[in-house]
């Protein structure tokens, strides 16, 4: 058996990993020179930890993760403490902590553990077709790969999902627009082992820790799709979307370095679910764009590997089989996390202002129990994580 992987993000080199260590043989195609991800660091929830243990990458993950003892959530304005509370209740109810990690190191770390050298890098592919005994990838330089299967993992503008779904699928603009950063921890900023986060006014700053003494930061701002802006110009643009805010944002602002901050307007994708056509499928975003408000959509990514693994695993001479088999178990669970994250993303921004209103109430009565279950509740599912 033959596998070729298109995209070699958090998904696809999670699938290369999971399907070579059943022994099958695998190919992976990225469009990039070099591996430069776009994004600072992602929250790695217990369910994606359990998914990178599983690679055999646990130890290498516990040294890239950062360490979370407690959440917060503070008042935008004053700094006041809504409510602080142990994140423990949640590590032992699901059995693995989760752990923020720098995407470039995430990224290195896969890549590695496959082999950099086995990644075929500058590789865009530009079309994919499939026939009954074979699929075939075409690239821009105008060559072709040919496997038993191809595994779309090329992201959230998949031509991959294209060719399964039979045409372009429009994303939806989630109303907001997301800075993020890394900056070395600070006191004045939160406690090192805290994630904390501001809340006010639909908009929401968070720190939390990833390994080597630094805090991933990211701001969330309402504001319409497409507005102009210069690269480089983070610092003033916050400071006018916060001024105001507490001293701890004042300090994150005047701390971030803005020629490396991101900046990325948040879409999503409705969830649908046809993920294979005859020898191709998509995985990772490519199959399941969603808003990032619950740090899911990488975590599902790991998800979907694990179970193409095991698709492949209980049906090891049927290709169609196991593509049906991995889409019948990825379909609900992964649709279910993107309407999570759209459902949270609604009452963080405001879009009912009466609800947020109603969240910030309820967070200054909160002793952790109300979040924790919500979390939990992401994170059950899965197939390392399975429902009791
Ligand atoms: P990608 O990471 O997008 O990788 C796709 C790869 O395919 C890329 O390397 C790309 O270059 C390559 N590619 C694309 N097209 C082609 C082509 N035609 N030919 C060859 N190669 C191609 N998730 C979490 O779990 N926790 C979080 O805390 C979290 N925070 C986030 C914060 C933000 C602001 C955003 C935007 C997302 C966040 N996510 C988070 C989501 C997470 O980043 C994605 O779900 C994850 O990166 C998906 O991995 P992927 O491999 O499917 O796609």
């Amino acid at each position: 058996m033959r596998a070729v992987i298109i995209g070699a993000g958090m998904g696809g080199m999670s699938a290369a990993i999971a399907l070579r260590q059943i022994g099958i043989e695998t190919a992976v195609y990225e469009r990039v020179t070099e591996n430069k991800p776009v994004g600072a660091a992602i929250s790695v929830w217990s369910n994606g930890v359990k998914c990178l243990n599983y690679l055999g990458l646990e130890e290498r993950t516990r040294e890239l993760g950062g360490i979370v003892e407690t959440m917060s959530y503070l008042d935008a304005h004053t700094g006041d403490t809504m409510c602080r509370f142990s994140l423990q209740p949640l590590i032992d109810e699901v059995g693995q902590r989760p752990y923020p990690i720098a995407r470039a190191e995430l990224q290195s770390m896969l890549m590695e553990a496959y082999g950099l050298d086995d990644i075929n890098f500058g590789m865009k592919m530009v079309s994919v077709t499939d026939g009954p005994d074979q699929a075939t990838a075409t690239f821009a330089d105008g060559s072709t790969v040919t496997a038993d299967v191809v595994i779309g993992a090329d992201g959230a503008n998949s031509i991959t999902r294209e060719y399964v779904l039979g045409g372009p699928v429009p994303r939806r603009y989630a109303g907001y627009v997301n800075f993020n950063g890394l900056v070395p921890t600070d006191d004045a900023i939160g406690p090192a082992t805290e994630w904390t986060t501001y809340v006010g006014e639909g908009k929401r700053v968070s720190v939390m820790p990833v390994a080597g003494g630094r805090f991933y930061f990211f701001f969330d701002v309402v504001e319409p799709e497409g507005l102009p802006y210069e690269k480089g110009s983070a610092r003033e643009v916050l400071r006018r979307h916060f001024a105001g805010w507490a001293p701890g944002v004042q300090a994150l602002i005047d701390t971030l370095d803005p020629a490396s901050t991101n900046r990325v307007e948040i879409l999503d994708l409705d969830p649908f679910d046809t993920w294979v056509k005859g020898r191709v499928a998509v995985l990772g975003d490519a199959a399941h764009n969603t808003t990032p408000d619950i740090g899911q959509g990488g975590c599902s990514a790991m998800e979907d590997a694990i179970a193409l693994q095991w698709a492949f695993r209980d049906n090891p001479d049927d290709v169609h089989a196991a593509l049906g088999a991995y889409e019948k178990a990825r379909v609900e669970r992964a649709g279910d996390l993107v309407l999570r994250a759209r459902k949270r993303c609604d009452v963080t921004h405001a879009k009912n202002p009466a609800a947020t209103a109603a969240w910030y109430d309820e967070l200054r009565g909160e002793d952790g129990t109300n979040v924790i279950r919500g979390i939990v509740g992401n994170i059950m599912g899965g197939p390392l994580t399975p429902f009791p």
